[in-house]
């Protein structure tokens, strides 16, 4: 059977998406890329808040407008698994619907996998290249208050270290330069099996598993669950790379009580260990402005928190109601443009701190990976390519734009000639020989 997938939602569902292609690609079932071509049409959707919930059903929607009848349609994930009524009320042909991890149960609804057929892992490409996402454990035992994540996926599940140290050496194999790893809270790696600095094993199983990746990446640490042991681990091996991500949603105290998150002295906790452990680390992380109750005055204590600790990138969301939710139920929601109005003081300020962060790397060298498929133009008429540095993580922060045509997945050295807000503007140091990112030492660091 031939299938079209539509994958909605952040990296992890798109792992999930991965996870589907196996099992469907197990079962000789064969992608395609025209809805046209299909004989069954997927939608993979994204149910954390309410505007990816309206995404998730126009677009099944619009599936279901131009389908022909003998196409069938199913939909599948985040919002399936805790609003299925919504999907079926929107759109009440679609044939089948599925929650999150049924996989498996997808695959033999459209026919049998047969073991004769099974296709190698390495014949899975590996999705958004040159980087790869591992998940490396999924659900969350987290109390946010404003967060439905834990409703949809349940308990923290970790993926075994063999499985993930196999899949690593897949993408690899597939000429992954880059390994991101993700999780809905990184730092509880194999806690539900009893274990402790679980992260820290793990990431020295895939820095040995896969030494000729010369970038792994973590996302979504925990406040106040970045260890000694952990720091010192990412600062000592040679692949994983000075960056972090650790979304701490607030600076003031009395906010992150009613979200139910760590307090600010175990973020400045973190923040400090990792900084000990690794001076020249990149930090990232995100901010929830008007979360119920917020005053002016808790809002600067965020302003201050973000000038005090100078956050290399920083995301900020909006807060928005999650029905099922203990904070859609308080009383003090701000208001939508008091919202908005602090959002852009917020982004603003971030703005000049990522602008002054990439100033300081102007006339240093740094090693960019190539992701662009096709040279560009710059305004001057010359050829270019988009990549990145070890500070700036796929799809969420800034480019570098390097002078010269360069293929894909080629580690370019560099020096830093400009910097703008985001994004930095880099000449390659050797042109036009540069070795092809197979041949390329691990980045230099430190
Ligand atoms: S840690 Fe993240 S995924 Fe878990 S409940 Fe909190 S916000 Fe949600």
């Amino acid at each position: 059977m031939k299938y079209h997938l539509v994958t909605l939602g952040c990296a992890k569902n798109t792992v999930d998406s991965m996870r589907l292609e196996q099992a469907l690609r197990s079962g000789r079932h064969t992608a395609v890329d025209e809805p046209s071509e299909a004989d069954l049409l997927l939608v993979n959707t994204c149910g954390f808040i309410d505007a990816a919930k309206d995404e998730s059903v126009e677009v099944v929607r619009g599936l279901d407008a131009t389908r022909r009848s003998d196409q069938l349609l199913y939909v599948v994930g985040c919002m399936t698994e805790i609003a299925v009524d919504e999907v079926r009320k929107a759109v009440p042909n679609v044939d089948a619907t599925f929650g999150v991890e049924q996989w498996d149960q997808i695959a033999a609804a459209i026919g049998p996998a047969d073991p004769r057929y099974d296709i190698p892992l390495t014949t899975i490409p590996v999705l958004g290249q040159p980087s790869a996402y591992l998940k490396i454990s999924d659900g969350c035992d987290r109390p946010c208050t404003f967060c439905i994540i834990p409703t949809i996926k349940g308990a923290m599940h970790s993926a075994p270290t063999s499985r993930l140290v196999a899949e690593a050496r897949m993408y690899a194999a597939a000429g992954a330069r880059e390994l991101v790893l993700v999780a809905q809270d990184s730092t509880a790696y194999a806690e539900d099996e009893g274990g402790r600095d679980g992260l820290a094993a793990l990431l020295e199983e895939l820095s040995a598993g896969v030494p000729d990746v010369p970038w792994i990446r973590l996302m979504y640490a925990y406040p106040g669950r970045v260890t000694p042991r952990l720091a010192e681990t990412m600062a000592a091996l040679p692949n994983v790379v000075p960056y972090l991500d650790m979304p701490l949603q607030h600076g003031s105290d009395a906010m992150l009580r009613r979200m139910k998150r760590p307090t600010l002295a175990k973020s400045r906790q973190s923040i400090d260990v990792i900084r000990k452990a690794m001076p020249d680390v990149t930090l990232r992380t995100t901010f929830i402005v008007g979360f119920p109750g917020e005053t002016e005055a808790e809002f600067k204590q965020l302003l201050r928190f973000v000038e005090e600790q100078r956050f290399d990138h920083v995301g900020a969301f909006t807060y928005s109601p999650q029905a099922g939710t203990p904070a859609a139920e308080y009383g003090d929601q701000v208001p939508e443009d008091v919202k908005q109005e602090r959002y852009g003081r917020l982004m603003e300020l971030a703005q000049g701190i990522s602008h002054a962060s990439n100033k300081t790397m102007i006339g240093r060298e740094v090693d960019i990976l190539v992701e662009s498929r096709e040279p560009g133009e710059s305004a001057s008429g010359e050829a270019i390519v988009v990549g990145r540095t070890v500070r700036d993580a796929p799809e969420v922060d800034g480019l570098a734009l390097v002078k010269g045509t360069f293929p894909m997945g080629t580690m370019v050295r560099a020096r830093v000639d400009g910097a703008l807000p985001y994004d930095l503007l880099c000449t390659p140091l050797a042109s036009p020989a540069v070795a092809p990112a197979a041949a390329t030492k691990p980045a230099a660091r430190r």
